[in-house]
């Protein structure tokens, strides 16, 4: 395939600091990267030109350099709880799935880091394509503004954001800590970093990486077992990164940073949802800074896994709180849509458009 032009840069990729620096090599004043953060992240234009504070030349350079509109909206279905899906065209003609959850106490945005994903979880639609590309920080950041943009026709407002879409965030890193600072940027969207939560599959090196950024974000472990036997079973990355040295970074990560982290357990009927197992589960995590997210298993039509019953459900959870653990289940939204945890999965339309 002969590449025609090198596509541009998204806006959004930025953080302050660069356009800082970008600003300086055009020979403009520093203060205009407040300007042009205002206007997107604020004011939330749609092209440079609504720009209007800045020099004709100004946006002229900066629309030779960059992208303005890094995603289009193809679909966006509404759920009876509020849900709201979106379906989104990059550039490149790939598509990615975003989800807006409304809840009593706010609006969180669940984003997606990659296209398609290569971990290869058993029960996990996302990964049934394997991984098509990295997507960039911008395209990132891009999907938050556009749940806002949307928020901002009913008044609302987007409070959290939880890296839990499509991808494994810390096998696209930098673009994500990018993200991540941006959005946390109080001249960008301002969203807190106790507002903010990333979930990994276990990709170690990168969680000592993570507890070093000293980011006061939200962390969150795919742990779905309470040995190294069972977790192979289901989590492939299992063999790579086994559950002993799992458990060292998770203990690197609380002490360095002082905060708890939660495991995520998804519970998969016969597999890991036995009395022994919550046992098991309060022993590996005995002494651990933690919260324990129970969640019952989603069906995704190509995997069957069997969906624990509600009795086993708040058998599981009791075991735990016996053992002095701090659980909850999780709460389903937007079933209807598929927009549940696990669900998600990247549309292959590149592939079917060229035929
Ligand atoms: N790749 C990251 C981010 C995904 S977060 C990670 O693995 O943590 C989505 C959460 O939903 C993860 O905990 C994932 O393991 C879980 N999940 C995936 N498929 C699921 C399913 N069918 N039912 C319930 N949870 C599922």
């Amino acid at each position: 395939m002969i590449e025609t032009e090198t596509e541009k840069p998204s806006i959004f990729s930025l953080q302050f600091s660069t356009l800082e620096a970008w600003l300086k090599d055009h020979k403009e004043p520093k203060f205009r990267a407040g300007q042009i953060f205002d206007w997107l992240y604020k004011k939330r234009v749609t092209s440079f030109d609504e720009m209007t504070n800045l020099s004709k030349d100004l946006r002229e350079s900066l629309s030779n350099d960059f992208r303005l509109t890094t995603l289009k909206t193809l679909t966006k279905q509404e759920s009876k709880d509020g849900t709201i899906k979106f379906l989104f065209e990059l550039s490149d003609g790939y598509s990615i799935e975003t989800v807006v959850m409304r809840h009593d106490y706010g609006n969180s945005v669940c984003v997606t880091t990659q296209v398609g994903c290569r971990i290869g979880c058993t029960f996990c639609a996302s990964t049934l394509g394997g991984l098509k590309r990295n997507l960039e920080a911008g395209e990132i950041v891009a999907q938050v503004l556009q749940a806002q943009r949307s928020l901002d026709e009913v008044g609302e407002r987007v409070s959290s954001v939880v890296v839990m879409g499509i991808g494994e965030p810390f096998d696209n890193y930098e673009p994500l800590v990018s993200f991540l600072k941006t959005i946390n940027d109080e001249k960008g969207l301002n969203i807190g970093a106790r507002h903010i939560t990333i979930s990994t599959s276990g990709i170690i090196p990168k969680i000592y990486d993570f507890a070093n950024e000293k980011l006061q974000i939200n962390f969150a472990i795919s742990l779905h077992a309470p040995t190294t036997e069972i977790r192979s079973k289901l989590m492939p990355i299992n063999k790579a990164y086994s559950l002993d040295k799992l458990m060292e970074a998770v203990n690197y990560y609380t002490e360095k940073t002082g905060r708890r982290v939660t495991f995520e357990y998804g519970l998969f009927g016969g597999v890991n949802d036995q009395e022994e197992h919550a046992e098991q589960l309060a022993d590996l995590i005995k002494g651990l800074k933690c919260h324990v997210n129970l969640i019952p298993v989603n069906d995704v039509v190509e995997r069957n896994f069997v969906r624990t019953s509600r009795n086993q459900i708040f058998k599981f959870e009791k075991i735990l709180k016996n053992r002095g653990v701090n659980v909850t289940i999780r709460r389903e939204q937007g079933h209807d849509i598929d927009a549940a945890c696990g669900q998600l999965r990247a549309k292959e339309r590149k592939e079917e458009t060229r035929g």
